[in-house]
């Protein structure tokens, strides 16, 4: 058959979890090749008797039902392929941009440093290569003439808020709400958000600071340094917000906060801090002790305005005037209190 590739890059085609791969291949050899694929790629495919992946090229309506598709329907990389009308992101002049997910690919060095092995052509072929996504869009770059690449499109953006700043009167919360605008404006770290992938990433990043500064003003403990939240009650509350599943995650949040003068650490309390699958706990195995706290404390600029203190009237606020629509509001800004 003709190769299928997907929006990043992998070849659909080869892949032990499409269609295509498990009309080719017979089923007494399944368990072999299955457990090649989890030595390689790190996972099980999808067990045999399933119909198979039918590609990410596959429009959104048109995916079959079925949980598989729904990190096909969720990646940005395919959604800003699709948005910007071309086969992939070979095909885009930006690339490689800093969100297209083929830089987190399986590459033939990545696999052998971690098995500590050599790989063979064959191997590579057989179980790696179908996911190297950057060496297979390189292999389609170079096949295509300057004309056939295209620039990401404009994307839309809404803006988050109308700035009110020059309307409100009292200091204290002109600071508090342009440390916050301040914060939502800001890019949090993400490359390219001119672009689709970017711009989605941005809005992924904006909702996990909004809920982190919503839940240390409804449940942060305060204490003479600052402000504290324990790691159970975040993840316990942290709604549709994908929090860092790691340190190295939550770094660009504490730095970000950091940045604008809200100074935030994780105080981590056990070595035990990941399940084997290499998640970040919320408590210490066997317990219920937070393993880890989220602690913020104010840059000496800002302890004059109370920021926590304003932080945490304005949420009882729009707790106490708008129910279930104050988080809302909270992440756009969008309330009287700064008038009242
Ligand atoms: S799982 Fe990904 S690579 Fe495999 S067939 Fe589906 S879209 Fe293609
Ligand atoms: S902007 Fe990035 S993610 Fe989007 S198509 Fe171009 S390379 Fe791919």
């Amino acid at each position: 058959m003709q190769k299928l590739v997907s929006r990043c890059g992998n070849i659909c085609s080869d892949c032990p979890w499409s269609m295509y791969y498990r009309q080719r291949v017979e089923k007494k050899n399944w368990e072999h090749l299955s457990k090649q694929f989890k030595k390689y790629v790190g996972y099980y495919p999808i067990k045999y008797e399933w119909e198979g992946c039918v590609g990410c090229v596959t429009p959104t309506e048109r995916l079959p039902k079925h949980p598989h598709y729904n990190f096909l329907k969720s990646c940005n990389t395919r959604k800003c392929v699709n948005y910007n009308e071309i086969d992939s992101c070979a095909h885009c002049s930006r690339y490689p941009c800093g969100n297209t997910v083929s830089l987190q690919g399986l590459t033939r060095e990545r696999i052998s440093t971690k098995l500590d092995e050599e790989i063979s052509d064959e191997n590579y072929e057989q179980f790696i290569r179908m996911f190297d996504s950057k060496t297979n869009l390189t292999d389609i770059r170079q096949s295509l003439s300057k004309n056939q690449l295209h620039d990401p499109k404009p994307i839309e953006k809404s803006t988050l808020t109308r700035d009110i700043s020059d309307r409100i009167k009292d200091e204290a919360l002109k600071q508090f709400y342009n440390t916050l605008m301040e914060i939502y404006a800001s890019d949090l770290g993400i490359q390219d958000i001119d672009t689709l992938a970017g711009f989605e990433k941005l809005k992924i990043r904006q909702e996990v600071i909004s809920r982190i500064l919503w839940l240390v003003g409804i449940q942060g403990e305060s204490d003479s340094e600052g402000i504290i939240l324990d790691g159970i009650t975040l993840h316990k509350n942290k709604k549709t917000a994908k929090l860092p599943t790691n340190e190295k995650g939550w770094e660009i949040y504490l730095e970000t906060l950091t940045g604008f003068g809200i100074k935030s650490i994780l105080d981590i309390k056990t070595e035990d801090l990941y399940t084997p699958g290499g998640w970040m706990r919320d408590r210490i195995p066997k317990s219920n002790t937070p393993a880890y706290y989220l602690k913020m404390s104010l840059d000496p600029k800002f302890i004059k305005f109370a920021f926590f203190k304003i932080l945490k009237n304005y949420i009882a606020d729009l707790q106490a005037t708008s129910g279930r629509r104050g988080y809302t509001k909270f992440k756009n800004l969008n309330t009287n209190f700064f008038f009242e």
